[in-house]
């Protein structure tokens, strides 16, 4: 925790559980990315955080943004960045908001399949776009994350060519690929597994006279939540040295969209114990309720894929295992069980707990008030 959110908390008075955003964190973050990989342009994924002072932070910064709707379109772009400076990278869009996106100005949309670019086709002839720019998203397996994207996104490599050709057919600009290694990627090499894959369709459609100018090497760089990763210099060299194993000297220009990495250790969430209990006297686990669960905004608990570092003010006392779960009224309101979670044993009912590593994917995660509880309170400092 940064002095700046002690700080904060300590003279708050509001009660209630709330995020609190170091935007100094984000800022190193951002500069951490960009010296990384410095002739890669970053593609903030606007959906970890959304927050505007995050946005005009990074905006300033010359972040670029990756969104996923129109309403992320227009976030990015209240920030005063023009629209050459996003990416619509949904590959799952409704026509009219592809239409929207090319009024705004948007010229680079995300595929996987030829009906997607017909889409895209037919709004950029009606609304004379005649620049716009597709990327293929090809599936990548996401081994080594600890939160694997599915097959939801992305058709198989073989596919791409197909895709991209119809793109080029259809008057797009064939711009180029994009892949995903899962989120919370603790495996540097992932990356490598993928550009293999992309030159090796860069050089097909090159065989049929379409030269593919850029590679989106998306998101899944890591936040450190219970252990280490590396830094992001490190994943900067990884794959600066797989693009050049795989590119040589002819290296495409190229996009990093990070969304956890760029947000995730800058938040930090204040929550309080509501209730200690046990569900029978033989019972050697201890119930903790705390006044915020699955439903405001600790989704990413589930299956128990990510383990925040909790910190209490009994921090030092011995503990004990104890399942930790939300306060409403529903049961799959558990964050964490299977695996039950260390907590001091003087740990007391009114105690403060703070969560951390929660500036990505907590607050939009949030439901707008199941069983009356306020969607998750955030703050930017
Ligand atoms: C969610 C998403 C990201 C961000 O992923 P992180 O693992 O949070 O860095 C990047 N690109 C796309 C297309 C996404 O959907």
């Amino acid at each position: 925790m940064t002095d700046r959110i002690r700080e904060f908390l300590r003279n708050r008075r509001d009660d209630g559980p709330i995020m609190v955003v170091d935007l100094e964190v984000v800022a190193e973050n951002f500069t951490k990315f960009a010296r990384a990989l410095p002739d890669t342009r970053v593609f903030y994924a606007v959906k970890a955080n959304p927050a505007p002072e995050i946005l005009n932070l990074l905006a300033e910064m010359g972040s670029c943004f990756d969104c996923a709707s129109v309403v992320e379109i227009e976030q990015a772009m209240a920030t005063g960045a023009s629209a050459d400076r996003i990416s619509f990278g949904n590959t799952i869009k409704k026509e009219k908001d592809i239409a929207r996106a090319l009024q705004y100005g948007v010229r680079l949309f995300a595929v996987d399949c030829e009906a997607e670019v017909e889409k895209i086709a037919r709004q950029a002839e009606i609304l004379g776009a005649r620049d716009a720019k597709v990327f293929c998203r090809f599936l990548q397996d996401c081994e080594g994350a600890e939160w694997p994207l599915s097959r939801k996104f992305g058709c198989a490599a073989e596919m791409a060519p197909r895709v991209l050709e119809h793109a080029h057919r259809l008057g797009l600009q064939a711009y180029g690929l994009s892949f995903h290694v899962g989120s919370q990627q603790t495996n540097m090499g992932a990356w490598d597994a993928a550009l293999t894959t992309a030159s090796s369709i860069f050089a097909t459609l090159a065989e049929r006279g379409i030269e593919l100018k850029m590679v989106n090497m998306g998101g899944g760089f890591p936040t450190r939540y219970l252990k280490d990763v590396p830094a992001a210099e490190a994943y900067g060299a990884a794959i600066f040295e797989a693009l050049t194993k795989h590119f040589g000297n002819r290296l495409p220009e190229t996009i990093i969209e990070p969304g956890r990495g760029m947000v995730g250790n800058a938040g930090i969430i204040e929550s309080e114990v509501v209730l200690i209990s046990k569900k029978s006297d033989e019972d050697e686990v201890r119930w903790v309720y705390l006044d915020i669960g699955k439903f405001h905004g600790l989704a990413e608990t589930m299956d128990e894929a990510i383990r925040y570092p909790i910190r209490t003010e009994r921090d030092g006392d011995a503990v004990a295992p104890c399942v930790l779960a939300g306060p409403t009224c529903d049961s799959v309101d558990v964050m964490y069980e299977k695996k039950p979670y260390d907590l001091p044993v003087s740990l007391s009912i009114g105690d403060k707990v703070l969560i951390e590593a929660t500036g990505a994917y907590t607050t939009t995660y949030s439901t707008v008030g199941f069983n009356g509880f306020a969607p998750l309170a955030s703050v930017c400092i």
